[in-house]
């Protein structure tokens, strides 16, 4: 496989250079061209397999530049997994010419200085843990209508640490044409309700 077919922005051809991937991971493979028309996916991957960048490639290749709203909401059930997440986002962003605004809301972190800077620029991408980013909607602070994708990375985990209530406010918060990305190691019977209640026809990769 090579990334040429998937058509990025080359700003992004020329992340992946300077990175050196050389060629996309299985689960890229699979599920990039999904994840371009526009599908929902439930991909049962584990880390290492590249999955960051499986959501993160297309994803940030089909933002609207002139928008200055929400596009892109990603969830991770802790602070460093969303740490993770947020520098592998802003590091793809640093190649582009044009500024893509990424915030990382999680604990531990300045609520007020990060209230502020809502009240003067939506960003295009929100990651973060659920129940801070749940915190900045309730603030009328962020403001995520305008999402098209909600990504909830190691959705397992979520459920096991009792973030998926927070989760669910967030998706109810979206417009009801909405793609879902759910990554996650096991699909426990616990997760199904809601993966159900979000998602009609999801395309499910065991990788
Ligand atoms: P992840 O599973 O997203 O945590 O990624 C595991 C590691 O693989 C990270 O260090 C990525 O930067 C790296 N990685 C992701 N995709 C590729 C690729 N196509 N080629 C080489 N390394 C990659």
């Amino acid at each position: 496989g090579s990334f040429q077919t998937f058509g990025f922005r080359p700003f992004l051809q020329q992340a992946l250079k300077e990175k050196g991937f050389e060629q996309p991971t299985t689960v890229q493979e699979r599920l990039i061209p999904i994840i371009q028309k526009g599908k929902s996916v439930v991909g049962q991957s584990q880390t290492g397999s590249g999955k960051t960048h499986t959501f993160l490639l297309p994803l940030m290749n089909q933002l609207d530049m002139q928008s200055d709203s929400v596009q892109v909401v990603i969830t991770a059930p802790s602070r460093e997994l969303a740490t993770q997440i947020y520098e592998a986002a802003v590091e793809l962003a640093s190649y582009s010419e044009e500024p893509i605004r990424i915030v990382n809301f999680v604990g531990g972190t300045d609520k007020a200085r990060q209230l502020a800077k809502l009240s003067h620029e939506q960003p295009k991408i929100v990651i973060g843990t659920p129940g801070r980013i749940l915190d900045m909607i309730n603030e009328q602070a962020l403001k995520i209508y305008t999402a098209k994708t909600l990504v909830i990375d190691e959705a397992d985990m979520t459920l096991d640490m009792g973030f998926l209530a927070d989760v669910d406010q967030i998706a109810s918060r979206l417009p009801e044409k909405l793609q879902m990305l759910v990554f996650s190691a096991t699909i426990p019977e616990k997760l199904r309700p809601f993966l159900k209640k979000y998602m009609a026809n999801p395309v499910i990769e065991v990788i």
